[in-house]
């Protein structure tokens, strides 16, 4: 999670943005079918398809009204990854979502090992966990989030913490490795729930002798697997766990940040067209900011921007996020990366059937224009 101290814009700026053309019109634009040829094109008002965003943190407070800004975005679906203000995406907010919503979101169980600390995500405060809670606690926790959700409920969510600032009894550094994680891990494998890590900055070794122990559990790596810098170990990775996918969500940049050519980034998105996943890593910071049109919007259009032009060194200036380069993906990867890889990785056809654009049905994926 990042941009969490942004600065604030004045909201309620409506954009009235152009309504989608079809999805043939916009993969001409685009580049066409078939062309993995970087695109020069600097029209980025919207995806050339709706988009599932498979990292990003919504509360509860927000899911009714966040439709309409993600209706406005073409984002169709969005994927929580929980912690929401110090409090577990617990077993009622995804029955909400199961209930209410689920045809527009779907959810991972964060646990936060009994911390009510509401600054919890910003705290470097040391967290004690028992023994207790990781063999027979947590497993239960998962097991009753996926029975309450689902399919609403995608799995476990394993954060940065681990490694950094969760202790044992013992005052020993929880490792991500420790055997005390194999029970929720075995619950994890039998009841079929994706396993999602944000790993700390030194545990990426220990999350990969993890996933070698697990490969009948599908796991997503955040944030270029904390190694947006390091295209060739992901490669290597990549290759290595056939049950791996990369969520691409910037937490510490884009690799064209860290020194690659757009062009080598560009040939990564081509060879992974398949494995990797577009997520936003966005979340409110207060509930009034939550329909901040202009806000979201400058958010969403950055994200466009970057996937759909080759554009170099921009920046949006109503969302100041930062510098980035355009990647220039086809229309074909495109739709890939914004819709089908998650789609089905995430077997978001038992919450929204038939809608798999890889199968030729784009035609029938509902462009969305208001809040149902
Ligand atoms: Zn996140």
């Amino acid at each position: 999670m990042k941009y969490l101290n942004r600065r604030r814009l004045i909201t309620g700026t409506a954009l009235g943005l152009a309504s989608l053309a079809g999805a043939t019109f916009l993969a001409r634009r685009y580049g066409g079918s078939g062309s993995n040829s970087l695109s020069t094109s600097s029209d980025y008002d919207q995806p050339v398809v709706p988009v599932i965003d498979a990292h990003c943190h919504i509360s509860q407070a927000m899911h009714s009204e966040f439709r309409s800004t993600m209706d406005r975005n073409q984002v169709r679906f969005s994927i929580s990854h929980g912690y929401w203000k110090g409090i577990d995406y617990d077993v009622a907010t995804v029955s909400e979502i199961r209930t209410q919503y689920s045809d527009r979101y779907a959810a991972f169980y964060a646990p936060m090992w009994g911390s009510t600390d509401p600054h919890y995500l910003k705290s470097k405060e040391p967290v004690t966990v028992t023994d207790q809670f990781l063999l027979a606690t947590l497993p239960e926790e998962l097991q009753r989030f996926m029975k309450a959700g689902g399919a609403s409920a995608l799995g476990l969510k394993l954060w940065r913490d681990i490694g950094a600032r969760v202790h044992d009894e013992h005052g020993q550094i929880l490792q991500l490795t420790d055997p005390r994680f194999a029970p929720v891990l075995k619950t994890a494998e039998a009841l079929g729930a994706i396993v999602s890590i944000h790993s700390c900055g030194t545990c990426q070794t220990l999350r990969d002798s993890l996933v070698a122990r697990y490969p009948g559990i599908q796991f997503v790596y955040c944030h270029w697997g904390s190694s947006a810098g390091k295209l060739a170990e992901l490669r290597k990775l990549l290759n290595r766990f056939p049950n791996v996918v990369l969520d691409t969500s910037p937490a510490s940049g884009w690799p064209t940040s860290k020194g690659y050519r757009q062009q080598e980034v560009h040939d990564f998105y081509v060879e992974f067209q398949d494995r990797l996943l577009l997520g936003t890593d966005f979340v409110e910071t207060e509930r009034t900011e939550c329909c901040d049109d202009l806000w979201w919007s400058c958010l969403y259009k950055s994200f466009w921007r970057y996937h759909q032009t080759s554009d170099l060194d921009f920046q949006l200036d109503d969302c100041n996020l930062g510098r980035w380069t355009g990647v220039g993906l086809s229309s074909d990867i495109l739709k890939k990366i914004y819709w089908s890889n998650a789609y089905r990785f995430f077997r978001l056809d038992r919450v929204m059937p038939n809608l798999d654009l890889a199968s030729g049905n784009d035609a029938t994926v509902e462009r969305r224009s208001s809040v149902g």
